[in-house]
């Protein structure tokens, strides 16, 4: 009996081809390693100047606070973009492509945590363009102290952000386990429910925006589940 043959949609086409691009053309690694140590780097040249403001510990301290809040509501909600893109074929689509595969995946490769912070950072173009241009700002025009300090505390946050996600997924110590309880990590019972369902809980700092995300992704937003998660499979079958 000849089996019958599967017909792929132009999405998958696109994802697949993107896949290989990603894979092949090593300009991809190189734009991720720029772009991880000018995040990395940019955070912490305003981490040194902000140190250095005259700001009392209690005003760093409701910075520090205030910024742990918004940057899980900040990177949840580029997450949430990421998830609904399709632009398989741009010259970013290689990208777009890669991120979908993080539903499927249950761990990641094992590595010190400091190599997650630096190489993870490699995916926030958003915030290497955002801290060039904040940097612009700061020298040419200046800017007050306590925003010097909010970003360099926001920026700090997010590249943390991927550390958080990453223990999330690979340990089970009793430190992450105890940081995860007040919701100072990512708890892994509540963002599992990300890769289990469709369109929830796109927070993975700490996650305590995602009744907020959820909201407007129930209201605005279609999920992954029957999207882009469906543009995989093609890439999906031949790596089996
Ligand atoms: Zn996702
Ligand atoms: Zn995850």
């Amino acid at each position: 009996m000849v089996e019958a043959e599967q017909t792929w949609s132009a999405a998958q086409i696109g994802f697949a081809q993107a896949m290989m691009r990603y894979e092949t053309r090593p300009i991809y690694a190189r734009i991720s390693r720029v772009v991880a140590y000018a995040v990395v780097g940019l955070q912490w040249v305003l981490l040194v100047a902000a140190w250095r403001s005259a700001l009392g510990v209690v005003m760093h301290g409701i910075l520090v606070c205030a910024a742990f809040v918004l940057a899980d509501f900040v990177n949840g909600m580029v997450h949430l973009y990421m998830d609904h893109q399709r632009g398989y074929r741009s010259f970013v689509g290689p990208f777009v492509a890669a991120f979908h595969l993080h539903h499927d995946r249950p761990n990641y490769t094992e590595k010190p945590i400091f190599r997650v912070y630096l190489d993870e950072s490699g995916s926030k173009i958003w915030l290497a363009v955002a801290l060039v241009l904040f940097g612009i700002v700061a020298v040419f025009f200046g800017v007050a102290p306590w925003v010097l300090c909010f970003v360099a505390y926001f920026a700090f946050w997010s590249s943390w952000a991927e550390v958080s996600h990453f223990l999330c997924h690979n340990r089970k110590d009793a430190w992450v386990l105890w940081l995860q309880k007040y919701w100072l990590l990512l708890p892994r019972a509540h963002h599992m429910q990300h890769h289990r369902f469709d369109n929830v809980n796109y927070a993975f700092l700490n996650g305590m925006s995602d009744p907020l995300i959820n909201g407007w992704a129930r209201r605005f937003c279609r999920g992954y589940v029957g999207t882009t998660d469906l543009d995989t499979a093609l890439y999906q079958a031949r790596q089996k």
